[in-house]
């Protein structure tokens, strides 16, 4: 029946989820943690023990397996354990290329877990495929990290060109897709073995569930061994968690489109205005990222964008001071407005220039935001 549904009906039918015993539009929350076995044929299919599976989060594994356009899709217990679940599912000794620039506590991690389990990093510019293409090492890079628009400068990494890449190199290539959301990219449309999601972000959307989410191009051994990392850890949601998060991907196209409208209104905005030195946003035609985001986003940019003020750190953070609509907070992704210094989140060693505004752009009115950000700036 939902063969040739697009986004936007699937993610609100919720693939036209009916439950089978009552009727209800809305699927059940299993609470169980156990089940009742066949004693002597168990069938493989059904669940076992809510470790390793629970049917109250199939639905929105299966909804954004659609929506990313993959062979399938599990949901985890937040975007760190869906993005370390890929690392850990490498064999000793692999080397992996990732970007010098992304989000941050999962470099940090990397870059730790690295050391301290044999594995060869190096961490590149990933806004030129030449300099990862460079980076490769023939036989023995196993994987290839993007995170495209990137954390906190939203630069676009070229996905269909390191797609390439890593399949002449034999490594799998795997896009932290957070910010585009299927909504504006389909990663393994364009040659992506894994997609990652924090779900904590635009899927779920209302600021109130850590999740995480991946998807497969194809079912492969290397799909297997995350699978089993899940089920081994228990790095799973909890039924309560993946019922909000599907609720929250009903409307997912709805809230993200109006997020990157009213992201590249503001941007457009801000270019101009005289307390700004810069925008960072991949949809101003200035952005260095600019042709390759037209190239592999649609229907928008992202709502997320980064400004730098012109008198420097102090005046950045007396703007997070004043604003009264957008809230000094961290994360991204809700319906609500965010606003953070990021430099001084990440201290001294962050890569972030220190002038810089992290706005995660919410479903408000436009001009409510705009005046609001107007009335914070010195001058
Ligand atoms: C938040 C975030 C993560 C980590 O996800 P959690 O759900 O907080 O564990 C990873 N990547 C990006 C781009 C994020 O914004």
């Amino acid at each position: 029946m939902s063969e040739n549904w697009k986004n936007d009906t699937l993610a609100a039918q919720a693939l036209g989820h009916v439950d089978r015993e009552t009727g209800a539009v809305v699927p059940p929350v299993h609470l169980a943690t156990t089940y009742v076995r066949d004693a002597r044929s168990p069938d493989p299919a059904s669940p076992l023990y809510a470790r390793t599976d629970n049917p109250t989060f199939a639905p929105a594994e299966a909804l954004l397996a659609r929506l990313e356009n993959g062979a399938d899709a599990l949901v985890f217990s937040s975007g760190m354990s869906a993005a370390t679940a890929v690392v850990m599912a490498l064999a000793p000794g692999a080397h992996i290329v990732a970007p010098g620039v992304m989000y941050w506590a999962f470099r940090n991690w990397l870059v730790d877990w690295c050391k301290k389990h044999g594995l060869e990093l190096s961490l590149v510019d990933a806004t030129d495929p030449n300099a990862i293409d460079v980076a490769v090492i023939p036989g023995k890079t196993k994987l290839i990290w993007l995170e495209t628009p990137g954390n906190p400068l939203w630069t676009v990494s070229d996905i269909a060109a390191c797609a390439v890449i890593a399949r002449n190199a034999g490594a799998k290539l795997a896009v932290d897709s957070t910010v585009a959301t299927p909504v504006h990219t389909r990663p393994l449309d364009l040659g992506a073995d894994i997609v990652m999601h924090s779900a904590s972000k635009y899927l779920n959307g209302h600021s109130d569930v850590i999740a995480g989410a991946l998807a497969c191009r194809e079912q492969d051994d290397f799909w297997a061994a995350i699978k089993q990392i899940r089920a081994q850890l228990g790095t799973i949601l909890g039924p309560q968690e993946a019922s909000l998060l599907l609720r929250g991907m009903r409307t997912l196209p709805l809230r993200v489109k109006r997020q990157s409208e009213n992201a590249l209104n503001l941007a457009y905005r801000l270019e101009d205005h005289p307390a700004v030195s810069e925008v960072l946003y991949p949809g101003l035609e200035s952005d260095p990222g600019y042709i390759t985001a037209c190239k592999q986003m649609k229907d928008g940019f992202g709502g997320m964008l980064s400004i730098r003020l012109k008198d420097g750190m102090e005046a950045a953070i007396r703007v997070t001071e004043r604003t009264k609509l957008w809230k000094r907070a961290t994360s991204l992704g809700g319906v609500e407005s965010l606003i953070e210094h990021r430099y001084s989140i990440e201290g001294p060693d962050s890569p972030v220039p220190d002038d810089l505004l992290r706005l995660s752009v919410g479903i408000e009115d436009c001009w409510d935001l705009l005046a609001d950000l107007e009335q914070a700036f010195p001058g």
